[in-house]
């Protein structure tokens, strides 16, 4: 058995000596320098879940225990002989707290309330994918600080003759992000970046590249491009760094909701518990 599978067997058996035999050894168990002589390990056996953070959550299981009411993850990083003498020492640790080593190779049952959280997942997926966009929306709307009011707006319709940036039509127009404001495309809120178009062109175009969207129309791409250049808007496209950290913002918003989602179910399981 890998050292992973065997740790994962008795983390209950440990945590439940913490609960009834020795609380102090569970503030043992979250210090490192404890970890790493215990169990030759790099990070601390255990972690509030609270405490990790965002680039440390690939460095512990998901799994959320509750000991004395403060929800944890075990750390995940361990390794196999002869890389590291972790094994051995799990092995002396578990016979120094007096624990059968759990050696069963079959799963867990799955509980029905886990079955039912899966069959969920889809669903939860969608809404924190909308929750990431519109916080890599705000961060782009953030970038530099031009500000513009609702006359210069109306200016900007102006300049196209009150008519739809891509088709011509007039009537009902709303305000259009030329470059998408969004993770890929990299758009921002700024003047030179917002064309007046029909709600029509508003949702036909989505988030596909104005000139790819245009084709043939290079009056129209013209028209938009001399009001860019107008306005001083250059779009951003390709800033890789800027690339990459609006992408660890969008990562970071999906972690940030595991992390709290794991809290309230441990709240909510302790509280099932009790009754
Ligand atoms: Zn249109």
């Amino acid at each position: 058995m890998k050292i992973g599978q065997f740790v994962k067997r008795n983390i209950s058996a440990i945590f439940q000596y913490c609960k009834t035999s020795d609380p102090s050894e569970f503030a043992r168990l979250q210090d490192p320098q404890y970890s790493k002589e215990t169990f030759d390990i790099n990070y601390p056996f255990c972690k509030p879940v609270s405490k990790i953070a965002p680039e440390e959550h690939i460095r512990f299981y998901n799994a959320i225990h509750d000991v004395h009411g403060i929800p944890v993850r075990v750390t995940s990083q361990w390794f196999n002989p002869p890389t590291s003498k972790s094994l051995p020492l799990f092995r002396r640790y578990l016979a120094k707290l007096n624990i059968a080593p759990d050696l069963s190779p079959q799963e867990a049952p799955t509980s029905i309330a886990a079955k039912e959280r899966a069959a969920r997942g889809r669903y939860r997926g969608s809404a924190i994918g909308i929750a990431q966009n519109a916080f890599v929306r705000h961060l782009l709307s953030r970038i530099g600080d031009e500000q513009f009011n609702a006359d210069q707006w109306q200016a900007v319709i102006s300049d196209f003759d009150q008519r739809c940036a891509y088709c011509g039509a007039a009537g009902d127009l709303v305000m259009e992000h030329v470059i998408p404001i969004n993770r890929t495309a990299l758009g921002e809120h700024r003047l030179g970046n917002l064309v007046p178009a029909c709600r029509s062109c508003n949702s036909t175009k989505a988030d596909q590249d104005y000139r790819a969207f245009l084709a043939h129309e290079t009056d129209r791409i013209a028209a938009i491009e001399a009001h860019m250049a107008k306005h001083d808007y250059v779009p951003i496209r390709d800033n890789q760094r800027l690339r990459q950290i609006i992408e660890l913002a969008h990562q970071d918003v999906r972690q940030l909701a595991d992390r709290y989602a794991a809290i309230v179910e441990t709240m909510l399981a302790g509280e099932e518990d009790k009754t």
